[in-house]
């Protein structure tokens, strides 16, 4: 049986970097050794981390005024890092779009001598939407953080607000190389690696130069302007992870980069945004103009229906398409290696499912 990964994350990776890690396991180019067996001081090792970078640097247009570091802890610890090296002395203004932006907000509170604002929320309507964003913004702001994509809820930015010279932050885990969002349009975007990236254990943070030298950081590994001038080599860096991202970098290249890329993921969410909308059983919670392309909710509008179609899911190789548990009902995470016939599967059995349980 084909097995088809919907997971939100660690999620798919492309078969061709599974087979190409496979096949080098043993002994990296010759070596005798395995990637996870290399000093990270190594040459060979070296190679890897630069390739990895400059393919990043390539695929999104990272210009050089920008630094990409390769750090450890996950996107939450970024909720962390962020305001303490930005903002401390300052106003940090967040927007509240759903529960991973909740948790940067709780986050940002617990560093001292950081003034939390929210600017705009979309908790009226359980964070159906994004909301609209004021016109301005105090301008002695640290940042603006953003979530560009909201896993768990569905929804995402299409376009990034402009607040003049305070910085737009952004987390930006769940549609990293998914979108052709600018990077200068952020001073700062962080992201877990575990969607669209590579493994877990690696996140990928890109700042603006100016940013940094801002505070001193009681915690070395904390402080972005100690990690740029170790070059993410302050300590051991996530060695195996960034060797699959780099894997995965060469894998988007191949693809087309980021342009082909999208334009797949385009296609991918339209067939199933367009099953949901001529179903009469399944529908779509998130408003039209939010919609994610990357992780899409959708719901039978019962629990009980949402679990039978979810445990003939299961039967049919469909794994992880239940929602998040805070949500309920499905989700298809369609990251940038998920295949277009996964989602076509997916369809069809929503059109037998329909047939057998009747419309609404
Ligand atoms: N932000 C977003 C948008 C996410 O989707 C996730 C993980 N699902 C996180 C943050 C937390 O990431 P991590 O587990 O890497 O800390």
């Amino acid at each position: 049986m084909t097995i088809y990964n919907f997971s939100a994350g660690p999620a798919v990776l492309p078969q061709k970097v599974l087979e190409t890690a496979q096949s080098e396991l043993l002994n990296y180019r010759g070596s005798g050794m395995s990637v996870m067996e290399l000093s990270h001081r190594s040459s060979l090792f070296d190679e890897i981390i630069c390739s990895a970078e400059s393919l990043l640097r390539d695929l999104m247009k990272i210009p050089n005024n920008y630094k990409v570091l390769f750090l450890q802890g996950g996107a939450s610890l970024q909720f962390s890092m962020v305001p303490l090296n930005l903002a401390q002395g300052k106003k940090a203004l967040y927007v509240d779009t759903g529960s991973w932006s909740k948790k940067a907000i709780t986050a940002a509170k617990a560093i001292p001598k950081v003034n939390v604002e929210i600017i705009a929320s979309s908790q009226d309507k359980n964070y159906s939407y994004i909301p609209e964003l004021p016109q301005t913004v105090d301008q002695e702001a640290a940042y603006v953080h953003i979530t560009t994509n909201n896993t768990i809820e569905g929804t995402a930015y299409t376009t990034i607000p402009n607040f003049g010279k305070v910085p737009i932050v952004a987390d930006m885990s769940s549609n990293i190389l998914a979108n052709d969002y600018q990077v200068t349009d952020f001073g700062l975007i962080y992201a877990g690696a575990q969607k669209n990236i590579g493994p877990a254990g690696l996140t990928v943070v890109i700042i603006r130069e100016d940013l940094l030298n801002q505070e001193a950081i009681f915690a070395p590994m904390l402080d972005y302007t100690l990690q740029v001038k170790n070059n993410s080599m302050y300590n051991t860096p996530p060695t195996y992870s960034i060797y699959i991202a780099q894997l995965v970098f060469e894998w988007l290249k191949e693809q087309g980069g980021i342009d082909s890329i999208l334009k797949q993921n385009k296609e991918k969410a339209a067939v199933l945004y367009d099953a949901i909308e001529k179903s009469a059983l399944f529908e779509s919670p998130v408003r039209q103009d939010s919609r994610s392309l990357t992780n899409i909710p959708f719901i039978t509008g019962t629990a009980e229906l949402d679990k039978a179609f979810n445990q003939a899911a299961v039967a049919e190789g469909f794994q992880n398409l239940k929602g998040h548990r805070s949500v309920g009902g499905m989700r298809a995470s369609l990251y940038n290696a998920f295949p277009l016939e996964g989602v076509k599967a997916l369809v069809t059995l929503m059109d037998k499912f329909e047939s057998e349980h009747g419309g609404k």
